[in-house]
């Protein structure tokens, strides 16, 4: 053997190695990073329930995010989506959705569809959903991308959500991604018997999620912990 053949035939396996490695530079491996987030921020700090848990399995964040962001889908934090707004952090979706105790044919309504993540992974565990989003180019991202994702489940709409979707109430479960400074009384009154209703009150930036629950007409008031949404806003400037 020539001692260039042996010269190329040494640097070969090194060659393949690197080639392969800058193709995972290239395509980042998102199922297993998604494994991992399920794994060590969803199930190790206690959500149990094996519906959500399949949920987040499934659903590819990296999706919802901004292409420029997409490196950190998975990471442990909330990011931002444009127009000021923000995805939130993937415990954050999976403690707010395993409050709600959501069955198979429960009808779920969201305020505030943002990047359209949560939504989806309600989708995975109910028969239908209904989301409103007050930003139109959010909304209309999120619509597009439940399309190509084939989100058939998932109902848009552009508007209030202080003011629920009274078309489609009672609601089994409602869940607030934005946050006001009071709960909403329509939101209260479009929530079904036995039904959850979710979401973050007080002021901007601090708030604490709550937990409601409805029982012979009456709500009942759980605080969960402190937490920090974008502010729930008004169709003409503003905040509620
Ligand atoms: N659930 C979203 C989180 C988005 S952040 C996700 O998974 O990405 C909260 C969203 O609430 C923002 O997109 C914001 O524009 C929207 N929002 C704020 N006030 C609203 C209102 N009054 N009605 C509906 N959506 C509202």
């Amino acid at each position: 053997m020539s001692f260039s053949k042996f010269n190329k035939l040494f640097f070969l396996p090194f060659l393949l190695v690197g080639m392969l490695f800058s193709q995972a530079v290239r395509q980042p491996d998102y199922d297993l990073q998604r494994q991992k987030m399920v794994q060590e921020q969803i199930s190790a700090r206690g959500v149990r329930d094996p519906a959500l848990i399949k949920a987040m399995q499934k659903v590819e964040r990296h999706r919802f995010v901004p292409e420029k962001y997409r490196a950190l889908a998975y990471t442990d934090h909330p990011l931002p989506i444009g127009e000021g707004q923000t995805i939130s952090q993937p415990y954050i979706v999976a403690l707010m959705t395993e409050l709600l105790e959501l069955h198979r044919t429960d009808k779920v309504l969201e305020i505030g569809t943002g990047s359209g993540y949560q939504a989806a992974i309600l989708a995975e565990i109910c028969d239908s959903v209904f989301t409103i989003e007050i930003i139109p180019s959010l909304g209309q991202n999120a619509q597009q991308l439940f399309n190509e994702l084939g989100y058939h489940n998932i109902h848009c709409k552009i508007g209030d959500g202080y003011l629920g979707w009274l078309e489609y109430a009672p609601f089994d479960a409602i869940i607030v991604t934005c946050a006001p400074s009071k709960i909403p009384e329509p939101l209260k009154e479009q929530l079904a018997e036995d039904g959850r209703l979710i979401i973050p009150v007080g002021a901007a930036y601090a708030q604490e999620l709550v937990l409601l629950t409805k029982q012979k007409g009456k709500l009942i008031h759980k605080s969960v912990i402190p937490v920090r949404f974008v502010p729930m806003l008004r169709s003409g400037g503003g905040v509620y």
